[in-house]
């Protein structure tokens, strides 16, 4: 056994706990395999905040199954999302799959193949610091995730999280910066800090410490260029906490800080914590406070019971707002989740498909415009690869620039002078 495969969908928690797991696979000795079809261990990181997520990891299991049947030998591992506490009921489900490990479970997974004798047997790396136990060491990339609270309390009524990731737990501050120092030491030159509610990171540590104490800690740290986090609650964005993005010079400014919907009785019918006049006057706040700062957000279309004009209530918060981008996502119903007990998926199909094509038609023009105002200036980025022939990089307000060149950039911090604009990217020449 030496090849795996890691495939991967959802959230960048997800993306974080795939990068774990290849540190781990290949501190055993592992090597990545070429294909699904020519690997010996196969794992998929699933998710099912969504229904169409879900639909995509039951295609892929099917697809293994098929493997498998060609190939008995194959071990295959699901974790992520999908997973939860009734393991009986997954293994009738998925007789193909040999190990089931919840997200961040890694030890399950270790504990498994110690027991089969299932690794390369040449462990190759020793970490300085660990998550979990696990290495942090890996393939020397500018940026990193790193997952800073765990799990969720909040209990929306429309979203499965809390039921697949638990009960918020943060990471101690010096565990986090002993992590990020190890990053930076292999060539990390910017992080993101990871939570389902990355903004109520701390509270439940038994100093009092918040993400504030974080963000300040981190910014002291030489070689270090960029601090983000994702994602923020507006229930937990307080003042101090925006007084301190705005006075760090290492933390970005962009912030994503879903809204979900713009009509108070669909916000109080997710159970959300806030009504909209509290948000614009927190996005007042936000703008009033840090230089520059771009926004993004997410919402839902199609909420059980949404009506017409609750809808037009959104569209109108979008306008009003002018976010740099929107993502939007249509309602789903969600197995176990107050919503789906106690409510019904009432909206139509094509009325979500028409909501959603409408906020997106619409932020798109906005997005555009937004664009539109850097061209002929000169923008901050960090390279972070190459993409159909061109450098890609992101500016600090997490915009993506792209620019031709014959030298190699990756990892470098440049400046870009854009020459077009779309709302979803941006180009340009090196200054
Ligand atoms: N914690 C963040 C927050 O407070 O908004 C978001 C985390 S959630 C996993 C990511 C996004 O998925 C949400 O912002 C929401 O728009 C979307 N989402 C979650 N549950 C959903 C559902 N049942 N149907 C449609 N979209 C959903
Ligand atoms: Fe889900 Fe709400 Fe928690 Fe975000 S805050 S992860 S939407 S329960």
């Amino acid at each position: 056994m030496s090849h795996y495969y890691l495939w991967t969908i959802g959230c960048q928690m997800n993306q974080a706990d795939s990068q774990h797991l290849s540190n781990y696979l290949e501190s055993q000795g592992f090597q990545p395999a070429a294909s699904m079809e020519s690997a010996d261990l196969v794992l998929l990181n699933s998710c099912v905040v969504r229904q169409s997520a879900e639909d995509r990891v039951i295609h892929q299991l099917a697809s293994l199954k098929a493997l498998k049947d060609a190939n008995p030998s194959m071990v295959i591992g699901l974790t992520g999302c999908l997973v939860d506490s009734n393991i009986p009921q997954l293994q009738k489900r998925f007789p193909q799959v040999d190990v089931f490990f919840g997200p961040q479970a890694f030890g399950n997974l270790e504990e498994w193949m110690a027991a089969r004798s299932v690794t390369k047997m040449s462990p190759t790396r020793h970490p300085a610091c660990s998550r979990n136990g696990e290495p942090v060491e890996g393939p020397v990339l500018p940026t990193a995730f790193v997952p800073v609270i765990q799990g969720c309390d909040s209990f929306c009524t429309y979203c499965v999280v809390p039921f697949r990731r638990g009960r918020e737990k943060s990471r101690p501050i010096a565990e986090i910066a002993c992590e990020v120092k190890e990053l930076v030491r292999r060539g990390v030159k910017e992080v993101t800090l990871l939570g389902q509610k990355v903004d109520a990171y701390g509270h439940d540590l038994p100093e009092t410490q918040d993400l504030a104490d974080l963000l300040t800690e981190l910014n002291t740290l030489n070689r270090l260029s960029r601090i983000r986090f994702l994602t923020s609650h507006p229930q937990h964005m307080t003042t101090r906490l925006i007084d301190t993005i705005a006075r760090l010079d290492k933390v970005c400014e962009h912030i994503n800080l879903p809204v979900q919907s713009g009509d108070d009785g669909i916000l109080t019918a997710m159970r959300r914590e806030y009504t909209v006049q509290e948000y614009r006057e927190l996005i007042k706040r936000i703008r009033s406070t840090i230089d520059g700062v771009a926004l993004s957000t997410d919402v839902i279309v199609g909420f059980p019971d949404e009506t017409e004009e609750q809808f037009q209530h959104t569209l109108e918060l979008i306008q009003e707002i002018r976010f740099d981008s929107v993502h939007v996502a249509r309602y789903s119903p969600r197995p176990g989740t107050w919503a789906t007990r106690h409510l019904k998926d009432n909206v139509p199909h094509s009325i979500k498909r028409s909501h959603k094509k409408l906020l997106e038609a619409t932020q798109s023009k906005i997005s555009l415009e937004i664009n539109q105002q850097l061209l002929g200036k000169n923008v901050e980025i960090l390279v972070e690869g190459i993409e159909k022939d061109k450098w890609r990089g992101r500016t600090r307000t997490d915009k993506l620039v792209f620019f031709p060149d014959t030298v190699y950039h990756t990892g470098k911090l440049l400046q870009v002078k854009i020459e077009k604009a779309s709302p979803w990217w941006l180009e340009g020449k090196p200054t």
